[in-house]
């Protein structure tokens, strides 16, 4: 690429691009990075400067860029039919998909409905689980449960389940109404305790609100084990099994998205597995086809799929679907994906990398501003605070977390924060050098960011 083409793209980017969740404002002052290709766990933008790859391109990316497992089976895909729709006719790659997600996901799971975006994904679980309880005669169940600063993606049903005020308070007024549960913050803890001395009340406190209000509840959505847009709010361990267990106990159905810890970010292939639990939905994107392109699918088990089983005049149909529902390029990447997990022994490998993420993140834990180290398998967040011993947190116009990803960008890393959190969200594929030199980046700038403060 020559100079004046380079110039051009970074011009027209500013002229003609909105990007998301982006004051725009701030964007057009600052000179965007373009991203040109990518190799392995690196992306290089149009100067061939090379960064490290650290939040996996939005905590999709699995086993890197240029996969030859999933080329190759885009490519094929491509010499048969990019798309056709499954409204009213099936393709190849979106059935063996299925067969492959039914396989590896918990035996409660028995059929896929696809779409596209991890929005998507929770819209349809609500929606069915809505509908189930309808078609069952029991028409008071019309309302969800769900955690406080849960993130289920940015339709109106998966706002109106999410809870980040900075993104969701704004559209309040359409959103419908919901039955909150505190989320198991530790660090911030709702009910005011400490990890260290408290015996897991919250979960008393999430029983306690499923079962008063078991007869309006057609089904409860979490996030399982780590809420990631909250800040990688990780659960304190057993946390979800209580849960599953109140929602049986009440005929409440369990809606787990699984859109950023599936596909082995919490160590194994979905975070429910870590606890043994069946849920009636899982909602699944992101990782799905590895990062290549927009998939996603709401797994669902079989006695919900029943409860839409009867004569077209009965009106028991799912009437949804969207127009790249089971697009069979995607499907192809996400089996490409699945490949590439078994000839590279993905899991193995993630597991051989957790500790190196373990013993890593206990370097950050004395820094001066860091509050708050949180991590589960190859997801981590680390929270930046004014004054670690009071948890005061810094003014939000100091941008903290931007500052820090600024720094990191100079040192050769992208990352992207959450508030003053730093996110760490790796390709599963990352080598221990790899690794090592992205935590050593993000403390470095870490410090650089805070250190006249
Ligand atoms: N659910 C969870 C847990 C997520 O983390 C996200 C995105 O970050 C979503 C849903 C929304 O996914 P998408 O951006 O593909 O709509």
């Amino acid at each position: 690429m020559t100079p004046d083409e380079r110039d051009r793209l970074l011009e027209d980017d500013r002229r003609f691009v909105w990007h998301p969740f982006t004051q725009m404002k701030d964007w057009m002052d600052e000179k965007p990075l373009v991203v040109e290709r990518a190799e392995g766990v690196e992306l290089i933008d149009v100067d061939g400067n090379r960064y490290l790859d650290g939040v996996s391109s939005l905590w999709t990316n699995v086993h890197g860029h240029g996969v030859p497992e999933i080329d190759d089976a885009v490519r094929a895909q491509l010499d048969r039919v990019a798309h056709t729709t499954l409204l009213g006719l099936s393709n190849v790659p979106s059935i063996e998909l299925a067969r492959e997600l039914v396989t590896l996901s918990p035996s409660s799971l028995t059929r896929v409905f696809y779409s596209d975006s991890g929005s998507t994904a929770v819209e349809v679980a609500l929606k069915m689980a809505f509908q189930y309880h309808r078609q069952r005669g029991d028409t008071g169940r019309t309302r969800f449960a769900c955690l406080s600063d849960a993130y289920h993606g940015d339709t109106i049903g998966s706002v109106s389940v999410g809870g980040i005020d900075l993104f969701h308070s704004m559209y309040r007024p359409l959103l419908f109404e919901t039955v909150r549960i505190p989320s198991p913050f530790c660090y911030r803890c709702p009910l005011g305790l400490d990890r260290a001395s408290c015996v897991m009340e919250c979960a008393d406190e999430a029983e306690r609100i499923i079962s008063e209000n078991r007869e309006q509840l057609a089904a409860l959505v979490m996030e399982p084990l780590v809420q990631g847009a909250a800040g990688m709010v990780v659960h304190p361990e057993g946390f979800l099994r209580r849960i599953a267990a109140a929602c049986r106990a009440s005929d409440v159905l369990l809606i787990l998205d699984e859109v950023a810890t599936g596909f082995g970010r919490t160590g194994r292939m979905f975070a429910c597995d870590r606890e043994g639990i069946e849920p009636d939905f899982l909602a699944l994107a992101k990782g799905i086809t590895g990062g290549y392109l927009p998939l996603a699918a709401t797994l669902v088990s079989e006695e919900v799929f029943d409860g839409f089983l009867g004569s077209f005049e009965s009106h028991r149909t799912f009437f949804h679907g969207h127009t790249y529902t089971g697009n069979p390029l995607a499907c192809a990447a996400a089996l490409g994906s699945i490949e590439a997990f078994r000839r590279h022994r993905t899991l193995a490998h993630v597991a051989e990398m957790i500790p190196v993420m373990d013993s890593g993140m206990q370097a950050f834990r004395g820094l001066d501003h860091v509050g708050d180290v949180r991590n589960l398998g190859m997801m981590a967040g680390i929270e930046l605070v004014r004054d670690p011993a009071t948890r005061e947190p810094f003014d939000g116009g100091l941008r903290m977390g931007h500052r820090v990803v600024m720094e990191a960008r100079r040192r050769g890393a992208i990352l992207r924060p959450l508030g003053d959190v730093v996110i760490l969200m790796p390709p599963l594929a990352m080598d221990g050098e790899q690794l090592g030199r992205l935590l050593d980046i993000t403390r470095e700038s870490i410090t650089a960011a805070t250190e006249d403060l």
